[in-house]
């Protein structure tokens, strides 16, 4: 018989296995959407089994929802929505088990706390301020204290280290910024503080570009040579001397390499920043003189051609009109046909 009259648990149950027919084929807009019409239809309903539950729809649409936009506002919303639910009571997020509300309001709350970080860059270490780093230490602390424990949805967050190991990769990376700023007052404290950042690494998983990293600068900051043109003793290969070409003949090179090993090698010598910047900024000066020189000669010769162009011009039209009137006095006495 066909049935009319639908019970507001009947429109409920069909919208929530709408949704997980929609979120088992991965159409999750779909599926925040009818998840949001059963929550609309439980809140409205005059049964009260079904006002009671109003807040298991909503939890499944906002923890979908803070899943795809990964917005801190939408995880805060998602954990909220969460919380109010009974600890106890089991979620199903197509995981191989299902989830308690309880764990999931824990997973939420460690993921407003990462996302309340500034994003990890190791590319981009000198932007980032020392409000950054003091952030990240204080959540990489709150990981670590956490322990071994994982994200219960770690399929889903897709982040399968130990909060451990987050922690203290975000504790590496606090020192990692700290290190960089000082690497331009303090080379001997940089690498100090690299080699804090190191320790941390060595605790974490799955960190090889980052340790790559920092042993590559506590490599170059711990250079300390003299500069070949002023003699200065000075530490820190790329921040404050460097290595530019130059013709080193076998003489010089047999005579002065063994004064200091990293001053001078084959075609190269270190160069303080000062040194350096005194050659670039001048050979700027000079090279900027003889462009503005090189483009008025071009104005100069521009303007000698277009006065030989009108001459020749001048020229042709008074030939053009000697012509025309040869031709005229040629047609006059030319011979009758
Ligand atoms: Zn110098």
């Amino acid at each position: 018989m066909l049935k009319f009259w639908k019970s507001d648990r009947e429109k409920f149950e069909e919208e929530m296995s709408k949704a997980f027919d929609a979120r088992n084929k991965g159409k999750i807009d779909d599926a925040i959407e009818h998840f949001m019409k059963a929550y609309e239809i439980a809140a409205k309903s005059k049964e009260e089994n079904l006002r009671g539950i109003v807040n298991v729809p909503l939890s499944y649409a906002l923890v979908y929802k803070a899943l795809s936009t990964g917005r801190p506002s939408d995880i805060e919303e998602a954990r909220k929505a969460v919380s109010s639910l009974p600890p106890d009571s089991e979620l199903d997020l197509a995981l191989p088990k299902k989830v308690k509300a309880g764990e999931l309001a824990e997973d939420f709350k460690y993921l407003a706390l990462l996302y309340s970080t500034p994003e990890i860059n190791l590319s981009k270490l000198s932007n980032y301020s020392p409000g950054d780093a003091s952030k990240l230490e204080e959540v990489g602390k709150v990981f670590v204290s956490a322990g071994s424990r994982k994200f219960v949805i770690e399929d889903l967050v897709k982040i399968h280290d130990t909060f451990e190991s987050i922690g203290y990769k975000l504790l590496a990376f606090s020192k990692m910024i700290t290190a960089k700023q000082l690497e331009e007052e303090d080379p001997d404290k940089a690498v100090e503080v690299y080699s804090e950042a190191l320790g941390y690494l060595g605790l974490a998983a799955n960190v090889d570009e980052f340790v790559k990293r920092v042993n590559d600068r506590i490599n170059k900051l711990s250079k300390a040579t003299r500069c070949w043109i002023c003699g200065r003793p000075i530490q820190g290969e790329e921040v404050h001397f460097l290595y530019l070409d130059t013709f080193t003949t076998k003489y010089i090179l047999k005579k002065y390499s063994g004064e200091d090993e990293l001053m001078m090698r084959e075609g190269k010598v270190a160069v303080c920043a000062v040194c350096y910047g005194t050659i670039y900024m001048l050979s700027d000066k000079i090279s900027k003189r003889y462009y503005e020189r090189a483009m008025e000669e071009m104005r100069r010769l521009e303007e000698r051609l277009m006065a030989q162009i009108s001459a020749l011009r001048a020229e042709i039209e008074m030939l053009r009109v000697s012509v025309s009137s040869i031709r005229v006095g040629y047609r006059r006495s030319g011979p009758d046909i």
